[in-house]
């Protein structure tokens, strides 16, 4: 089926056709690595994640890039003013590139909590500058860029027809938000910088204009083409990048290379936290870091950021991540279940004998509304209606053997375009592996005639509600909950 997708640069949710056959090419705007991510930034980045997932599980090959913007983001987005690094420098008493390592350190802890695959390739602008510095030449040359005596390198706004395009911008508009940094020495007051001089910033590089460094908009141009070509086929960020980030990097690379840049531009809405902006002040800022010292996990959260559409607004509250650690833990439940159901070596999920024909009829119908939920413009809120339904027909049929391996595949499937209950059977099975390695530990210090260790062992495996039955043939043992399972040597 074909896949649709709502385009910002058109306004319509169009066809998805990848400038390859087969292949995805497409380009994450990452964090501003000075503070640490909060969980609207997360819902940004969540919407890459499932386009990367649904994209493979669609059977096409996917390369993904999301960059870290460690130099030249000026607070408040703004083209004027202190860059946003070394401001928490200053403020932390370090060094800008301490600030960067540290909160890039944070945001791949965040991604690990959360479960993000990862991309192929996270470019720093710190270590691409020569890149941006070749094409601020370019713009250079076409006449596109224009330095003035300070150093700063402007690109002109005025030899670019089509800005404004993605944003909607008219020209009268820009030119009116614009007016409100009045800076003398731009021909239009909507030129952005591309190169900026400021003996007092930290970061520095040499380049043709004098010792600076780069605008925020030339970044991703330049790190955009080094790892996806100058024509590729899907842009992502939050609302706010539209403009004027976005309808910056389009005049830059399109005005470098003479080629469209991007087929298709998916914008997320921001994240709401108990129905108002996230702010320090009032305190409702959650970070990932946050929520898991409260005890959530990842998976909880990653349904409470992905159950709400991209462009429909979302409002987070704990309440809410509460009802989605209920339904995490109910996914884990009937994967257990399905599991201890189906043949044995069928936990994995891959039935080895074929299901009834009535089982693969309802599992091919649901893996179908499934598809064409996402395929439509990634319809969440259809497509986890129709993952309840198969969670729901499982505990109502409570399928056996092959039926019951073959829901379970099919519940992996879908559930791992999500991102869930991958890591939480992987931790079952770890489960089983560190009760069998407890039960080998004891056995040895019964062996060796040291039944105090033995003895603990077994006090700590029943307070995990683990119960070992000894037999002729070696220690067996069971889960309070469950069925018997492990067999253990002696
Ligand atoms: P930043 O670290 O500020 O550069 O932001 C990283 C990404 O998060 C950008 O794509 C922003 O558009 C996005 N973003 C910022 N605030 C929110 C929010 N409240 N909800 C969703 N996305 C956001
Ligand atoms: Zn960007």
């Amino acid at each position: 089926m074909a896949i649709r997708f709502h385009n910002t640069l058109t306004r319509r949710v169009e066809e998805f056709v990848p400038g390859r056959p087969g292949e995805v090419r497409m380009y994450h705007c990452g964090p501003t690595v000075y503070s640490t991510p909060h969980i609207g930034n997360y819902r940004t980045f969540l919407l890459g994640d499932l386009l990367r997932r649904f994209l493979e599980w669609k059977g096409l090959r996917v390369l993904q890039v999301m960059n870290l913007t460690d130099v030249g983001h000026l607070l408040d987005d703004a083209e004027e003013g202190e860059d946003k690094l070394e401001a928490a420098a200053k403020k932390a008493k370090k060094t800008a590139w301490e600030i960067a390592e540290h909160y890039t350190q944070e945001f791949f802890e965040g991604l690990d909590y959360l479960g993000f695959k990862r991309a192929h390739h996270y470019p720093k602008a710190t270590t691409h500058v020569a890149e941006m510095i070749a094409m601020i030449e370019v713009l250079e040359q076409k006449g596109l860029a224009y330095k003035v005596p300070s150093g700063n390198v402007y690109f002109e706004i005025a030899k670019f027809p089509a800005y404004g395009r993605l944003s909607g911008n008219t020209a009268e508009e820009l030119e009116a938000g614009a007016r409100i940094e009045v800076n003398p020495e731009k021909r239009d007051p909507r030129d952005f910088a591309l190169w900026k001089i400021d003996a007092h910033h930290q970061m520095q590089w040499d380049s043709p204009w004098g010792r600076g460094f780069p605008g925020w908009h030339i970044e991703c141009s330049a790190m955009s083409k080094k790892y996806l070509g100058e024509s590729f086929d899907l842009h992502t960020g939050g609302e706010d990048n539209v403009f004027p980030h976005h309808e910056c990097e389009i005049a830059q690379s399109e005005g470098a290379s003479g080629k469209p840049f991007v087929r298709h531009w998916m914008h997320a809405r921001h994240l709401l936290v108990d129905a108002t902006k996230m702010s320090k002040r009032l305190g409702n800022v959650h970070t990932a870091q946050s929520l898991r010292a409260k005890g959530y996990s990842g998976e909880a959260l990653r349904v409470a950021l992905q159950k709400a559409h991209y462009r429909e607004p979302l409002n987070f509250t704990l309440a809410g991540l509460d009802e989605a650690e209920k339904k995490v833990a109910r996914y884990r439940d009937v994967a257990e279940r399905l599991a201890s159901a189906a043949a044995p070596g069928a936990a994995t999920g891959t039935a080895a004998a074929a299901p009834s024909s009535a089982m693969a009829t309802l599992l091919s119908d649901l893996r179908g509304r499934f598809e064409a939920a996402l395929d439509d413009d990634l319809n969440v809120s259809v497509a986890f209606a129709v993952l309840d339904e198969a969670v729901g027909e499982a505990n109502r049929r409570a399928p056996q053997g092959a039926d019951a391996a073959a829901h379970l595949a099919l519940l992996r499937e879908l559930w791992s375009v999500f991102g869930l209950v991958e890591k939480s059977l992987e931790s079952a099975a770890l489960a089983d592996a560190q009760v069998q390695a407890l039960i080998d530990e004891r056995e040895a210090a019964r062996k060796r005639r040291d039944f105090k260790r033995a003895d603990e062992i077994r006090v700590l495996l029943k307070e995990r509600g683990i119960e070992l039955l000894d037999g002729k043939d070696g220690v067996r043992f069971k889960r309070s909950s469950d069925r018997p399972g492990g067999d253990a040597k002696s």
